[in-house]
């Protein structure tokens, strides 16, 4: 089921139900495209039609946030968990290792995708990364990294370039890497490298993972404050 938010369709899917959906891709070849919608992209996409659409063109649109499962709720129309970019990375990752998917990490600074790609291999045995790339290439040299993808038949690609740039980068080139499915991850390998420290659990549980990211990180304080506004927003528009 979707659910719509800010005519924005969010699919309601616990984790594992997300995990199968893209087994379901993988299987039937590509390409298709997975947003981990976090509340900064549904607040820009009101305002750039180009994310709108690109957001509408994706095959799963995951719940990434709390601000996002509080939307749907608010909307009448719960959605059964957050199915964030980092953990849904995480459960495919542990599926491409028992499936025999081959994987590639794009995006990041230059040696993090190598560093996040050894630790996961050496967490899941058996884990194929066909590739890997850093995200700081120019905008004259996206198609030729497209190109590399393609040379290493991935089957799963997950895209860590930061939203919207992830996303915008898999709406124009997916279909020439030959992936069967693209997924935006954000700055999860910078966290699976060990660059950046994930937020303590009893901290997750209180959904106050916000709060931890802009006590490490002050300069996502606009971001944030985007999302404040667009919770204002929704009450106008629900309550
Ligand atoms: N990044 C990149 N290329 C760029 C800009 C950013 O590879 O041109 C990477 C950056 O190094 C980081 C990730 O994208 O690993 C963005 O992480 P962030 O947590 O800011 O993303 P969000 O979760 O907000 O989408």
């Amino acid at each position: 089921m979707r659910v719509s938010v800010l005519g924005v369709g969010i699919d309601a899917l616990t984790m594992a139900e997300a995990v199968e959906r893209v087994a379901g891709f993988v299987k039937s070849g590509g390409p298709h495209r997975v947003i981990t919608l976090n509340p900064e992209f549904l607040y820009r996409a009101r305002f750039d039609g180009r994310l709108l659409a690109l957001v509408r063109r994706a095959d799963l649109v995951t719940a990434d946030g709390v601000g996002i499962v509080w939307a749907c709720r608010m909307a009448g129309r719960p959605v059964p968990e957050r199915v964030t970019g980092i953990d849904l990375m995480l459960s495919l990752v542990e599926r491409a290792a028992a499936e025999g998917w081959r994987v590639y990490l794009l995006g990041a600074a230059p040696g993090v995708a190598e560093e996040a790609a050894k630790r996961l291999i050496l967490h899941y045995p058996g884990l194929t990364v066909a590739g890997v790339h850093h995200g700081y290439f120019r905008e004259d040299e996206e198609a030729a990294v497209a190109g590399l993808v393609r040379k290493a038949r991935a089957d799963l690609l997950f895209v860590a370039l930061g939203a919207p740039k992830q996303e915008i980068w898999m709406d124009r080139y997916l279909e020439e890497t030959g992936a069967a499915a693209a997924v935006g991850v954000g700055g999860s390998f910078d966290v699976i490298a060990g660059r950046v420290k994930r937020a303590p659990a009893w901290m997750r549980r209180l959904h106050l993972e916000w709060l931890y990211r802009l006590l490490s990180e002050p300069s996502r304080w606009r971001r944030q404050v985007a999302c404040r506004s667009l919770r204002g927003r929704l009450l106008k528009n629900t309550g």
